[in-house]
């Protein structure tokens, strides 16, 4: 386990804000965990379950209690069958890495998901989605810690209530669990997701020997580095907004009025629509106020050009959700977390 009081979180944000904590906690594996929960220094402290910081955005600059880490290693086959590999990996595992080991060994399957930052831990929180596939596709279930009573307990499917961009860990108590492994199951035949975000073209370009998961996903970074900006050099949660879920009436007045608009019915009714495409049609792609801007590539990322504080993205981000709900009558919610703020 270790601890460091008064910690600066900025490096622990891929947006890059200045941040502290009272208490900042990294721990390995269960004992460091049990010393942890016996720890008297933060009990009663507010508690916030941090991965990679990429995707929450500190509006407060000093978080007033302790910031857990799981830095728990180690990627396992644990069986397979005619159908499946069963994979598990410790929720301390960078995720992009842990789909090139799957893709090195053989193990398709998340290919579409590569180069999306963060860790395997808080893969399931927001169900991770890119390129036509969600992390609830290859999901099996997951182990995460009771951080109140310090149990552990086996979360499958059907208890993770997975949708767009959400789990049941957005509805829980906040930061009350903590995942230290997931386990996913990989098909064995190929169940190659080709048809979205221009990914068949980008492997036209790239004329791969093999359709294979290492061309796929070779085809996915080249795609995600061209559209997204690198967190490492400008600071970024990825996309700042969920694609708003609206009901089918609202989506065809909406089409009525502006032909271009994209849609996408979804299997429950509602139809989702672009919010990069809203944002850009109020003029904020590649705008700037102060430090904290709309990247000029994707008007869905808002970025640090350098020095802003969390407070000024989120005000701009506010401004920009009230400009798309005043004209087009659809409000934003954000995708990453906000500390110290309702969303
Ligand atoms: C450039 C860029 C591109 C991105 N592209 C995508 C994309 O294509 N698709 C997509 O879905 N997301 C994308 N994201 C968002 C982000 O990468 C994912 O949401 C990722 O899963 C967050 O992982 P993290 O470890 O950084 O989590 P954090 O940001 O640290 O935390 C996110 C949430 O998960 C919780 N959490 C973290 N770890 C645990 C744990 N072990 N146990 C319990 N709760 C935990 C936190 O409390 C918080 O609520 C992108 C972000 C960036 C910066």
């Amino acid at each position: 386990m270790e601890v460091q009081r008064e910690a600066d979180l900025r490096a622990a944000n891929t947006f890059g804000v200045v941040a502290r904590c009272a208490w900042r906690v990294q721990v390995d594996d269960a004992a460091g965990l049990a010393a942890f929960l016996d720890d008297a220094r933060w009990r009663g402290l507010p508690r916030l379950v941090l991965g990679g910081g990429s995707n929450v955005l500190f509006v407060t600059e000093r978080f007033p209690g302790v910031v857990l880490q799981w830095r728990g290693r180690g990627i396992r086959l644990l069986d397979a069958d005619d159908e499946h590999w069963l994979v598990e990996a410790a929720g301390g595992e960078p995720w992009h890495p842990f789909v090139q080991h799957c893709i090195a060994r053989g193990w398709a399957g998340l290919e579409n998901l590569s180069l999306i930052p963060g860790t395997v831990g808080a893969a399931p929180v927001q169900n991770i989605g890119a390129y036509g596939l969600e992390l609830a596709e290859r999901f099996d279930s997951l182990s995460a810690v009771d951080l109140e009573t310090g149990e552990t307990r086996r979360w499958g499917r059907e208890a993770l209530q997975f949708a767009y961009r959400h789990s049941v860990f957005k509805t829980l108590p906040a930061d009350r669990y903590l995942i230290t492994a997931v386990r996913l199951r990989l098909p064995r035949r190929s169940d190659w997701r080709l048809d979205y975000g221009g990914l068949r073209a980008a492997l036209a370009e790239q004329a791969p020997a093999r359709l294979d998961a290492a061309a796929i996903a070779a085809a996915v970074c080249r795609l995600r580095r061209r559209k997204l900006p690198d967190p490492a050099r400008l600071g970024n949660a990825g996309s700042f907004f969920q694609n708003p879920l609206v009901p089918a009436a609202r989506a065809e007045a909406l089409r009525a009025e502006y032909p271009a608009l994209p849609a996408f019915p979804q299997p429950d009714g509602r139809v989702k629509l672009s919010a990069a495409w809203l944002i850009e049609r109020c003029g904020w792609r590649g705008r700037r106020r102060g430090a904290a801007g709309v990247s000029a590539r994707h008007a869905l990322v808002l970025v640090n050009h350098g020095g802003a504080s969390g407070a000024e993205l989120w005000a701009l981000a506010r401004d920009i959700r009230a400009s798309v709900a005043e004209r087009f009558g659809v409000t934003l919610v954000p995708e990453p977390r906000l500390i110290g703020a309702a969303p």
